[in-house]
């Protein structure tokens, strides 16, 4: 269970919707809680897909970040956007979380832009596995 405070969903969607039509994506950190995880902080990063109205890349220069979620005790995840395809890990996303293993997903969907999606998933050996998200009141 990913626990999601609305405003940080907000900030996610603001991010997502600032980038169309390509993908936005960032980091995650996230307390440890009875439940299983909840959200504390968004991180935006750049995209350097070269396709990247379709599949994201986080910049490398964002990676640093990684650092600061470490020292403040945080598990990291990851988001990203699809401006125009369901809130669901395409193949592209398999392929990239190999190399992110043991970390949670967020993805939006901007699909339907008055109702967004936003679904979480954990990505192990190339299966898809959702996990329950709750969005949460500040
Ligand atoms: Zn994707």
């Amino acid at each position: 269970m990913i626990e999601l405070p609305q405003r940080l969903l907000d900030d996610i969607l603001a991010h997502a919707r600032e980038r169309e039509p390509e993908e936005a994506c960032g980091l995650l950190g996230a307390d440890t809680t009875p439940a299983g995880l909840q959200v504390a902080h968004v991180h935006r990063t750049r995209n350097v897909a070269d396709q990247a109205t379709i599949r994201f890349e986080v910049d490398p220069r964002d990676l640093l970040h990684v650092f600061t979620l470490e020292e403040r005790g945080w598990e990291m995840g990851i988001y990203h956007s699809h401006p125009r395809s369901p809130a669901y890990p395409s193949v592209t996303d398999v392929g990239h979380a190999r190399r992110w293993p043991g970390i949670y997903h967020l993805i939006v969907s901007l699909r339907q832009p008055q109702a967004p999606e936003v679904n979480a998933y954990r990505i192990e050996d190339d299966e898809i596995i959702p996990e329950p998200l709750r969005i949460v009141a500040d």
